[in-house]
């Protein structure tokens, strides 16, 4: 069931500014795989036949099914695949032939549990760069800023891109029948988890994550009217 990931990966997009950090998934399940199966703990194991994470089957069940109904809001063809990965991220990828994938890692994957709401803001969130054509853009810029302070303008770029992102994803969770609230509870949750694990990096990234936040929640109060 697992396969090799790397060779497939075209654009990568991360849900948090912590790029610097971010680890190099190498084994990937499809979840539409992982949903059909017969036993209630799924053992998912590397090429060596050891076993990296067990995983619930009514898990991957739910997430089939956000996966099913908001790939069909957003019109792109896509597929969730679980990723390896201690830190919590989630990004998205399209393959040649226009296939994308959204990669789900073990530490996200504890995060959402069995939380509709959130996998459907999280699920949306990807899908909405796809949409917006942040993969273009982004390289577009980083020919354009060649020269210049890099780091700073990438940065920026990143965060109104993820701005964007959020925003979209969370009229699309809607749309295919999720409480918005699930997204201002998705980056809460990872607010915790990161402030908790202490990253340096995270205080580079803390004002934007208050104020993804800020934004989130009138968002959802709004699309609740
Ligand atoms: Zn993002």
């Amino acid at each position: 069931m697992a396969n090799k990931l790397i060779h497939l990966l075209l654009f990568i997009f991360c849900i948090f500014n912590i790029n610097v950090y971010a680890e190099t998934p190498v084994n990937s399940w499809r979840i539409s795989d992982l949903a059909r199966s017969s036993v209630e703990k799924i053992k998912l194991r590397n090429g060596q036949d050891r076993i990296l994470k067990i995983v619930s089957a009514k898990q991957m069940v739910y997430l089939y099914a956000v996966m099913s109904r908001v790939v069909e809001a957003t019109e792109i063809n896509a597929e969730v695949i679980i990723v390896d990965g201690q830190l919590a991220n989630a990004f998205v990828f399209t393959t040649e032939e226009g296939q994308s994938f959204i990669g789900i890692n073990f530490a996200m994957l504890d995060i959402l549990d069995t939380n509709l709401d959130m996998a459907a803001a999280l699920i949306g969130h990807e899908l909405a760069h796809i949409k917006l054509k942040h993969g273009e853009i982004s390289k577009k810029n980083i020919a354009l800023i060649q020269g210049k302070d890099f780091s700073a303008a990438n940065t920026r770029y990143s965060r109104d891109n993820e701005r964007d992102a959020d925003y979209l994803g969370v009229i699309w969770a809607v749309e295919a029948g999720y409480n918005p609230d699930g997204a201002v509870a998705l980056q809460e949750a990872l607010y915790k988890v990161f402030k908790r694990t202490n990253i340096s990096g995270f205080n580079v990234s803390h004002p934007s994550t208050i104020e993804r936040l800020t934004i989130l929640k009138s968002l959802a109060r709004r699309l609740k009217r």
